[in-house]
């Protein structure tokens, strides 16, 4: 049974997985590297459960006993009690690998370890540890309170026990869970992010306006969100490394990136985050 879980990292998306399981009475440690990075985490976990109060989701009470159940600190050895700790730190394959190493030793052997990496092979981070039957891929969707799907990923060596444990606890902190297969882009990066750049050749060819391709997508396939705009929101240069990654991964042409996309990253125009993408955002 999972009772303690620790996180490393208290970035965005550290500090939404801290929340959710201890609204769910989970007690959870999170670790970042510099007080400063730690309190931002607690600070955002404080400002989204207040939001929950004031739209009535949340008691005031449960709140302070959720953030109670929360131990921020940039002391690593604090995990030594958990069952199940989570990587969710910068993604970065060294810095990953490194985290990875130094974290086992101090665990206890029965612990599950898992990482919520968005594209770095589950097989090869669990080479990193002393455990991988025991370590799993946990890809949380962003922001982690809202979204309510957990996708799961095996690596070569990941045990039916340890995906049991993880599907039981995806269940305990409120999110659905599917289970994928290691290979780029998991499940659903792999289908999502394909349908992007192909709005992105579309564009290019002019089979359509921007305008005309997001509101296809929207009224006919109701999708929330239109392709073009959902690939601003997460950045072209992003949006260029998964599609490259893809490719390389893959050695199959069609996940060429767009030409167009390259073309917009090339000028700098990387979406929502430079005020410029597909759309214009300098208002
Ligand atoms: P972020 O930059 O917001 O946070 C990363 C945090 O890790 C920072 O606070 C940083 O200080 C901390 N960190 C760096 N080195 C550390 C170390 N040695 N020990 C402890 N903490 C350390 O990044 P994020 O968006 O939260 O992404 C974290 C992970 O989640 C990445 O692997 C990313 O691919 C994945 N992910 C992100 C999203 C998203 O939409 N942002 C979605 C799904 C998965």
């Amino acid at each position: 049974m999972i009772e303690t879980v620790g996180i490393i990292g208290a970035g965005t998306m550290g500090n939404g997985i801290a929340q959710i399981c201890a609204a769910a009475g989970l007690n959870v440690t999170m670790v970042d590297i510099s007080d400063a990075a730690v309190q931002r985490g607690l600070k955002t976990v404080g400002s989204s459960l207040e939001r929950l109060v004031s739209k009535e989701k949340m008691t005031a009470a449960d709140r302070d006993a959720t953030l109670a159940r929360i131990t921020a600190t940039t002391d690593k050895s604090k995990l030594a009690a958990c069952d199940l700790v989570i990587e969710a730190a910068t993604e970065n394959e060294e810095l990953k690998v490194k985290i990875l190493r130094d974290l086992c030793a101090g665990l206890k052997p029965s612990a599950l370890v898992a990482t919520n990496t968005s594209s770095i092979s589950i097989t090869r981070l669990a080479a990193s540890t002393d455990r991988p039957d025991r370590f799993i891929g946990m890809h949380f969707f962003n922001p982690v309170p809202v979204m309510a799907l957990l996708e799961l990923i095996r690596g070569l060596q990941t045990s039916d026990d340890t995906v049991a444990k993880a599907e039981a606890f995806a269940k305990r902190v409120g999110k659905v869970a599917i289970t994928a297969k290691n290979s780029p882009g998991f499940a659903v990066n792999r289908i999502l992010c394909p349908m992007i750049n192909e709005a992105i050749f579309a564009l290019q060819e002019g089979i359509a306006t921007a305008e005309e391709i997001d509101a296809g997508m929207k009224l006919g396939c109701n999708h929330p969100i239109g392709p073009l705009a959902l690939a601003d929101l997460i950045g072209l240069d992003t949006m260029l490394s998964v599609m490259e990654v893809f490719y390389t991964g893959f050695n199959d042409p069609k996940y060429r990136p767009a030409p167009l996309l390259k073309e917009m990253v090339d000028a700098g125009h990387l979406g929502r985050k430079t005020g410029q993408g597909f759309y214009s955002y300098s208002k």
